[in-house]
């Protein structure tokens, strides 16, 4: 058990994997506080009432399809713990201006029906798609939610490549998202669907990797469908924070860590800004993103010059603009879709898509953000009064902006009136597709890049996957070359962020990763009398 004061780990910052792994930790009989420095638990994973009180918002995100396909997550039963996960009728939509749809429904057939429709062939390609994820899905998951390099279920993906086709479906899965659904799909609802898909990631959509998280997310929401926690997101978090205050487990909340204490290049203790000093017997798991870990938590002189010198070239993802409305209508879309989604996105084409993208990579505010949105009620009944709809968009504006691509509006500074500028312009696009939307709206709020970090110190600037999902900084390269697991330089202290492999969603794998890698450290110290780790 412990040393002779304080817990066997403490676990900083009360996040998804802060929260998973704890709960692993806690599990394997462990002591565990988590110190969290806000009020409540969940970081990024939060509900409120504060647009309007009848209407509950997820302050940040929404849907989670990765939760539910996370072997991790799902172990710990969170349904025993109060967790229901409910579901809107289709998956997603993307609506065109001309009155179509790009559909993707819960159930293959209605998809491939609709595709099909729509472009004859199509739902037979979109059946050959779902037939081959069925075949390796889910050990491409579970691979790409361990440990970097995935040993065994690696092995165990490769092992099914044949199946799918061999090197074709792994070039399949490196081609660009604009180009994945143009080699298989002659209509438009396909390739709109994926590269949507891809677009919840900050990969370039012209550049590899895109393809991949297309495909990813959209077989994701034909299989396990893109889930919400009936009464909102924070019900995710509280189900974990319940389960882990069953076994046992502490939280102190409003404790912000601002020291990580090093003794003997090993995490001994951790000091909060009120003066608080805690002590950890065996292990640090530092739910907090990589930049504030290695350049705030930890003495400079406790890491070594490679580290610091390879976190200068750290890339942060780019920032958000939020946008949450109470609406006391359903949304008087001008062409109704097939089935209402719980997601949509919001784009003229795909080719206008990667045109947002890259304004914003060019660090210019989009003049045609490209918007992914929620439609909660439609989700989750019990999101708002019956009739009413609680909905959220958002779209990424680069970190530093050098001018506006739109009309000029907008600079770039996101303090209230660049902040509500911008949301007129989202709320503008809605408005293109569902004409009467504006006189709809009871209530609204918009959280630019500010404000969300100041709900979630680990939003740096508005980033909101912990940096960028860019191949350069992903695999061995998470954080920063070198340091491609959870494992740091300083003796029990893990990375346990959305900054470690495999980034941001909310899946747990960090936490868990660095979890597993603490209780394996403390088993080979334990068995070599602390000679090692
Ligand atoms: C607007 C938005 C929409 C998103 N949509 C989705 C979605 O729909 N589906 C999905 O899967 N993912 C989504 N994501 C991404 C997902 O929410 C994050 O990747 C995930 O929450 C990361 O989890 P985490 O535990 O690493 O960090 P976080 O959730 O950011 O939690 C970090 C926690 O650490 C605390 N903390 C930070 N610094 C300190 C400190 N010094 N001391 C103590 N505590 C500290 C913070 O207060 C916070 O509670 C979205 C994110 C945002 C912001």
């Amino acid at each position: 058990m412990s040393g002779s004061h304080g817990h066997d780990a403490v676990v900083i910052g009360a996040g998804p994997n802060g929260l998973v792994a704890a709960n692993h930790l806690a599990d394997a009989g462990w002591s565990v506080l988590v110190l969290e420095a806000q009020d409540e638990v969940g970081g990024a994973v939060k509900s409120d009432r504060d647009v309007h009180p009848d209407f509950v918002h997820d302050t940040f995100s929404a849907f989670y399809p990765l939760a539910e396909a996370s072997p991790t997550i799902r172990s710990f039963d969170l349904e025993r713990h109060g967790l229901t996960w409910v579901h809107a009728p289709a998956v997603l939509g993307h609506p065109l201006r001309d009155g179509s749809w790009g559909m993707l429904h819960r159930d293959r057939e209605v998809t491939a029906g609709l595709f099909d429709a729509a472009h004859a062939g199509d739902g037979e390609a979109w059946l050959d798609l779902c037939g081959q994820w069925d075949r390796i899905g889910d050990q491409m998951i579970k691979a790409l939610l361990s440990p970097f390099p995935p040993v065994r279920n690696g092995i165990g993906a490769l092992a099914r490549l044949r199946s799918v086709g061999g090197l074709d479906f792994v070039k399949t899965m490196l081609t660009p998202a604009t180009d994945v659904g143009l080699s298989r799909f002659g209509g438009v609802g396909p390739r709109l669907v994926i590269a949507g898909n891809a677009g919840h990631a900050d990969i370039p959509l012209n550049a590899p990797g895109s393809g991949l998280m297309g495909i990813l997310m959209s077989m994701l929401g034909q299989t396990v469908g893109f889930p919400v926690p009936e009464g909102g997101a924070g019900q995710l978090a509280h189900a974990l924070r319940r389960r882990f205050e069953s076994l046992g487990g502490e939280i102190r909340y409003a404790a912000e860590v601002v020291r990580v204490e090093v003794t003997d290049r090993r995490a001994t203790a951790v000091l909060t800004r009120d003066g608080e000093r805690f002590a950890a017997g065996r292990a640090v798991v530092a739910d907090i993103v990589a930049p504030h870990l290695y350049g705030r938590l930890l003495a400079p002189e406790d890491l070594p010059a490679r580290t610091r010198q390879a976190m200068r070239s750290f890339d942060l993802d780019p920032s958000t603009v939020k946008v949450d409305w109470a609406v006391d209508r359903p949304v008087p879309w001008a062409s109704a879709p097939p089935h209402a989604p719980g997601t949509f996105h919001v784009a003229d084409s795909v080719e206008q898509m990667t045109e947002a993208h890259g304004q914003v990579a060019a660090r210019t505010v989009p003049a045609a953000p490209f918007m992914l949105a929620g439609q909660m009620t439609t989700s989750d009944p019990t999101r708002s009064p019956a009739g009413t709809e609680s909905l959220w968009a958002y779209t990424h504006v680069p970190q530093h902006s050098v001018g506006d691509a739109g009309d000029g509006s907008v600079r770039g500074v996101w303090d209230r009136d660049d902040c509500e500028r911008f949301a007129d312009r989202m709320q503008a696009r809605i408005e293109a597709l569902a004409p009467g939307f504006g006189s709809t709206v009871v209530s609204r709020r918009v959280l630019g890049p500010r404000e969300l970090e100041q709900r979630d110190a680990n939003l740096i600037g508005g980033a909101i996957n912990g940096g960028t999902s860019q191949l350069h900084q992903e695999l061995i390269f998470r954080p920063v070359p070198g340091l491609g697991r959870s494992e740091t330089p300083v003796r029990g202290l893990y990375l346990g962020s959305a900054s470690a492999h495999p980034g941001g969603g909310v899946h747990g794998a960090p936490g868990m990763n660095a979890a597993r890698a603490a209780i394996a450290h403390a088993r080979v110290r334990r068995a070599t009398g602390g000679l090692l780790r």
